[in-house]
């Protein structure tokens, strides 16, 4: 039986970069170097391990994040390669919530761009600590120089070169370890397995020396003793230095910067050694937080000997199988251990634990604190929910996901499909939180809501592709509802044989109040209020709690629904639950009748955005009639924070990520529902 690792071995890192600089070629070297693959993956012809979704071969992006490891000089690493796009934030942001540290990829030509930023300013605000991997060198018109005064200016002031490039463009063949001062060569074309290692060249000495000097006076700068010694001596040994800079960078100080090329395979066998050395292990974690089950704050430290704790952080369908991915930040668990659900109070049984390799896996008997594994068939498991030792119940706070914005008809081409396709999406749905799924009231099919175009594109074609399903998408709309704007009283009913007097009839007198937008949930359908001591249960069935519609079709918000009387005439006995329900719904339809007006949601937005892009996104704003409540400046950023319906703000992150270069990054949430203006009615 395996013994779990113990968590200062492990390093959970997840690899963040703009598209196309090589998140996903680096993670496929790293994993050669590592000697899990034999085979050398590539990109461009569709045969990389770790892009493995139909989907993301066919585009040749990365759209799943994929969880992987590798053994590296007795330590594990765990890599979870995230994707870039803008629609598949949810992606990056279930990542940071579970890494603990991250390899910022730039491509040495361009250097920091729009999603660089963006990408690292999320792993900033998560507080996970990153190294920064200039890719690329082998291009032309490659600049370590260029590359690291952007990320200087736009990433961390503290981002400090450990390494120096031998070379650039054709002639980039190695590197020069500034904390172990030697030259690193690669022999070009060798797939990175012939290498060398040199003294540090003459004509090199006087570049590098200042550049070891620089790293020196930082590393130790805010640590007394060092410093005194670094004075005293001249130099620092290698191992004061990593040692030191290890300090710095978990504390989130300096950004450590490395370069090489991961198509070349140069560099590679460095960064594994940074990622070791400089990023943290679990047990370097401060306790995790959440809540017990009845409120009180709880923690739990990454130790074997604490209680069980395990994060659902992604539900994923592979072939035929749910699995679902964890995270455990404390405690030891076994496969076939029981664990509970905070947030159900099930019982999970887990096993087998699976260690995932892209879509391969391997079944393991125990896993520690900082662990990343996968279990299959968990239907009752979501994403974000915490699984706890029995009697040990926390709730850790679950990762905090964007409100879906768009949403489209899907109907199947095929009528016959239609169970299939409900079920397709539930799939769907259920893996990805930021997808959301409700009945169509027009066409009686489903509505399906997400992120944006392309969020929602992708399910379409995986739809497709994955489910074998050919459908119809509407277009895309935002989500209306009905209310009353002043109290109405009216009377309904419901008969079994038409108005024979002398048949069994339900009567209902219905009072509709309307409630501000504060004192009612946004999700939750009015119900049904009765007189004190009648049981609307026992008389209407569990239909009682059902949402009513309104004359226009939508769902009522915003009101409350009382049922004043409800008498029984022409028969004996209690009046059927079919005709009491009936008679209700009557009396709400009446009371509605002429009176309802349209809601629509209003949207509470967030945007952070460079100080350049301001003026634009704006004026934008000012055209989509939103009301700005608040412009501030943050850490060189401006941040907006505006309300507007939500039908005005379709496509918006299209629209923004253009204003802005890709760069701004915003937050929508639902703020409420507001009487939809009669212009857009
Ligand atoms: P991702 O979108 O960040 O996952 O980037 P990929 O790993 O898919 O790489 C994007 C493109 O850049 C592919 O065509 C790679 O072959 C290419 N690429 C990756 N690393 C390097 C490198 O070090 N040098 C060069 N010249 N091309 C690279
Ligand atoms: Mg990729």
């Amino acid at each position: 039986m395996s013994e779990p690792e113990a968590p200062e071995r492990i390093r959970n890192l997840g690899i963040i970069a703009h598209i196309d600089a090589g998140k996903t070629t680096v993670t496929e070297r790293l994993l050669f170097h590592a000697g899990v693959e034999s085979r050398l993956g590539e990109v461009g012809d569709g045969t990389a391990v770790m892009d493995w979704m139909e989907e993301e071969r066919e585009r040749g992006i990365t759209i799943t994040a994929a969880a992987t490891h590798l053994p590296w000089r007795e330590h594990l690493i765990q890599i979870v390669d995230t994707p870039g796009h803008v629609d598949f934030t949810v992606e990056v942001e279930r990542c940071l919530r579970v890494l603990d540290g991250a390899i910022l990829v730039l491509d040495a030509v361009p250097g920091v761009q729009a999603q660089t930023e963006s990408v690292a300013r999320r792993a900033r605000r998560h507080g996970v600590p990153m190294l920064a991997f200039v890719n690329k060198m082998d291009r032309a018109g490659a600049s370590f120089a260029r590359s690291l005064a952007s990320l200087r200016q736009q990433i961390h002031p503290g981002a400090i070169p450990i390494q120096l490039p031998c070379g650039a463009g054709a002639g980039f063949d190695g590197i020069i370890d500034l904390v172990r001062p030697r030259r690193l060569r690669w022999e070009r074309g060798a797939q990175g397995l012939r290498w060398s290692e040199e003294p540090v060249p003459e004509e090199a000495q006087a570049r590098a020396g200042a550049a070891r000097d620089e790293l020196c006076a930082l590393a130790a700068e805010d640590d007394e003793a060092l410093a005194a010694r670094w004075v005293e001596s001249g130099t620092l040994t290698p191992e004061d230095l990593a040692a030191a800079l290890r300090r710095a960078t978990l504390a989130g100080r300096l950004l450590p910067v490395l370069c090489g090329s991961a198509l070349e395979l140069i560099g590679i066998q460095p960064l594994l050694d940074a990622a070791v050395d400089y990023l943290p292990a679990p047990g370097d974690l401060p306790p995790v937080r959440g809540r017990e089950p009845g409120g009180a704050a709880a923690a739990r430290a990454p130790r074997a000997q604490d209680p069980a704790c395990a994060l659902a952080f992604k539900v994923f369908r592979t072939g035929k199988t749910d699995l679902v991915y964890f995270r455990l930040y404390s405690g030891v668990l076994r496969a076939g251990d029981a664990l509970v659900n905070a947030r159900t109070g099930r019982s999970e049984l887990l096993q087998p634990l699976w260690w995932m390799h892209a879509e391969q896996h391997e079944p393991r008997a125990a896993f520690g604190p900082g662990g990343i594994f996968a279990v299959p068939d968990l239907p009752e498991v979501r994403t974000g929910d915490t699984l706890c030792a029995p009697g040990r119940e926390i709730l850790l706070e679950p990762p905090v996901f964007p409100q879906p914005v768009l949403k489209r008809s899907v109907e199947p081409r095929d009528p016959a499909q239609r169970a299939a396709v409900a079920e397709a999406l539930a799939v769907l749905v259920r893996e990805d939180p930021t997808l959301s799924l409700e009945p169509d009231p027009e066409t009686g099919g489903f509505l399906l809501a997400g992120m944006g175009e392309l969020h929602l594109e992708v399910a379409e074609h995986r739809l497709e592709r994955e489910f074998r399903l050919a459908v119809r998408m509407g277009r895309p709309q935002a989500s209306l509802a009905e209310t009353v704007t002043a109290p109405s009283v009216a009377e309904g009913w419901a008969g079994l044989h038409g108005q024979d007097p002398g048949a069994a009839r339900v009567e209902a007198r219905v009072r509709l109040e309307p409630q501000s937008a504060e004192a009612l949930s946004l999700e939750r359908a009015p119900g049904l209020e009765a007189l004190p001591g009648v049981d609307l249960e026992e008389l209407m069935g569990p239909a009682a709690g059902a949402g009513f519609h309104g004359p226009q079709g939508y769902p009522l918000r915003h009101l409350r629904i009382r049922l004043e009387a409800l008498r029984a005439t022409g028969a004996p006995g209690a009046p059927s639950q079919e005709l009491a329900a009936g008679a209700v719904a009557a009396a709400v339809e009446q009371a509605l009748r002429g009176r309802s007006i349209v809601l629509e949601p209003v949207m509470a937005l967030q945007i952070e955005v460079p100080e350049a892009h301001l003026a634009q996104v704006l004026a934008d704003l000012q055209q989509r009639h939103a009301s700005i409540q608040d412009v501030r400046a943050e850490e060189g950023w401006q941040r907006i924070e505006a309300r507007a319906a939500l039908s005005r703000l379709l496509a918006y992150s299209t629209a923004v990520r253009s204003l802005s270069q890709g760069k701004a990054l915003f937050d929508l949430r639902p703020a409420g529902l507001a009487p939809r203006p009669p212009a857009s009615a």
